[in-house]
């Protein structure tokens, strides 16, 4: 399966914010956004460079697919099914990407970035409603509930992602740190998933 392989950091610097792919280094002094702040590359300190409309919206469709750690084909998919369904097409769009279990298992705190979250679903790890689910963009329907594998609970990876705080109180979860599991109470709504992106723009730049 296809899967980014460069450096993660690079991907923040040039979206020009923090987009938390490396867990415990991102909290750190040692985040590379922290220490140089303007984009990678021979031209990443020209400051008067004019951005168009299109960059924008390139952009915010690179910040978003970067956060969720998504390749650009299946975040197309993304939004044609987004596009497909009622509603509004940049909401649900952040929602399907939010339904993945990769996703879950990090903001559920199991992991310390999406990417290990990633890793621990396809070296199966996790249970979906009692059964091992090893793909990780697996998208949850309200109601089933993630848990680690008894065998999998002492794992450091997990218990050094939750000692990080992580675990998120998040409206739409419930989280049981004790016994390492978590459910998908609802779909989300927009307002209260903690990603700073206005998916209009990407919304535009795919209905182009
Ligand atoms: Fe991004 Fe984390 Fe690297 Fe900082 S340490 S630049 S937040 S990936």
């Amino acid at each position: 399966m296809a899967r980014y392989r460069e450096a993660n950091c690079k991907l923040c610097r040039r979206e020009g914010e923090k987009l938390f792919l490396k867990g415990a280094r991102c909290m750190s002094d040692k985040c590379a956004i922290e220490r140089r702040q303007y984009a990678p590359g021979q031209h990443g300190q020209n400051l008067r460079r004019k951005v168009s409309a299109y960059g924008l919206q390139l952009r915010e469709k690179q910040k978003v697919r970067r956060t969720y750690g998504v390749l650009e084909r299946q975040f197309r998919n993304y939004f044609k099914k987004a596009d497909a369904k009622t509603g509004i097409t940049g909401e649900n769009l952040v929602q399907f990407l939010e339904r993945r279990l990769d996703n879950m298992v990090y903001r559920l705190g199991f992991a310390p970035s999406r990417k290990a979250a990633r890793q621990l679903i396809r070296h199966r790890h996790i249970l979906v409603g009692g059964r091992i689910v090893d793909i990780p963009s697996f998208l949850l329907k309200p109601g089933q509930v993630v848990r680690v594998k008894d065998k999998s609970k002492n794992l450091d990876l997990i218990h050094s992602a939750l000692k990080m705080g992580r675990g998120e109180e998040l409206p739409w979860l419930r989280l049981n740190k004790a016994a390492l599991e978590g459910e998908l109470l609802e779909i989300p709504k927009r307002s209260d998933i903690p990603l700073t992106a206005n998916e209009q723009l990407i919304v535009e730049l795919y209905s182009k």
